[in-house]
């Protein structure tokens, strides 16, 4: 895609709507879930932003999420499951000057796609990762996935789970991510800043988007629909920016803590091997140009 396709001052006035591909709709998401509003919020990002959009790629692994990357009207990959981290490495490292944003959902990232990713951030590979959290496998009928919290039904759990989920910022955070936040789909301002904010940063970032699925979480476990949802993030949601990633584990109904926890500098991948094989290899090191983003 080139820039020529994407007209931010939209005649429809949304601005919103350049960035989907509009032939692919009416999308697959239920009503009430929310996948779409973290598009939304990711678009306005782009705006802010102002990103170069010739020199941006999405990728997305398998889940309600990955579907993102086939409505979103840009360069876009949707990858194996599991499999969006390394093909995104691969495309950074061989266009360094692009910038590339992995878009998944919390079971394609943590669970199959888990290695991945806490490895590319202890490289601190220059990735972007956008990760919706719905705390369930969605896609394939809602069973127990690594972020679905203590007691919660599923389809693989009828009495409840009861084996711990992972922390998603502070499993990052401890793999060397250096920006980390969560927000959830109620807070669609706080979310757009937050991800223009990650893209204007070097390294390994993540945000988490805490979001309903109200098809098949939700209605299990007697939350109402997607609006019912809202009116519960906002009544638990907590903002303390800088909270030990420690202390923001997810619970069924409890405190849900959003806000910055992470922003650090060290360097990236790419800066740490030029360094390195400059040193090593002093004038008989020429580094690779940037193949295609010319
Ligand atoms: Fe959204 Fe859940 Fe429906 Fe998937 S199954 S589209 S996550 S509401």
């Amino acid at each position: 895609m080139s820039t020529d396709t994407v007209n931010i001052t939209s005649p429809t006035g949304n601005p919103v709507e350049d960035f989907l591909r509009t032939e692919r709709m009416p999308h697959i998401w239920c009503p009430g879930c929310g996948i779409g509003t973290t598009v939304n919020c990711f678009t306005r990002a782009l705006i802010e932003s102002k990103i170069d959009l010739n020199r941006l790629s999405i990728v997305s692994g398998i889940g309600c999420t990955g579907r993102v990357a086939g409505y979103i009207n840009l360069d876009s990959f949707h990858t194996t499951h599991g499999r969006a981290i390394p093909f995104a490495t691969g495309l950074k490292l061989a266009n360094p000057e692009m910038s590339v944003v992995v878009y998944s959902g919390d079971g394609d990232l943590f669970a199959i796609g888990g290695n991945h990713l806490i490895h590319a951030a202890r490289r601190n590979m220059d990735l972007k990762v956008i990760c919706v959290n719905n705390l369930t496998y969605a896609m394939t009928g809602g069973q127990t996935g690594p972020a679905t919290p203590l007691d919660v039904i599923t389809a693989t759990a009828a009495y409840g789970t009861y084996d711990p989920p992972f922390n998603l910022p502070q499993l990052v955070d401890a793999a060397g991510a250096v920006y980390v936040a969560r927000w959830t789909t109620f807070h669609v301002r706080q979310l757009a800043r937050s991800m223009a904010e990650m893209f204007k940063k070097k390294g390994f970032g993540f945000i988490e988007v805490v979001s309903p699925c109200p098809t098949l979480y939700q209605r299990r476990n007697k939350m109402g629909d997607g609006l019912d949802t809202m009116k519960f993030y906002k009544e638990v949601s907590k903002v303390k920016h800088g909270a030990p990633t420690s202390e923001v584990g997810l619970t069924k109904s409890g405190e849900i803590i959003v806000g910055k926890f992470v922003d650090r500098e060290r360097p990236d991948f790419e800066t740490m091997m030029r360094a390195h094989f400059t040193e090593s290899l002093g004038e008989k090191y020429i580094p690779a140009e940037s193949p295609i983003c010319s």
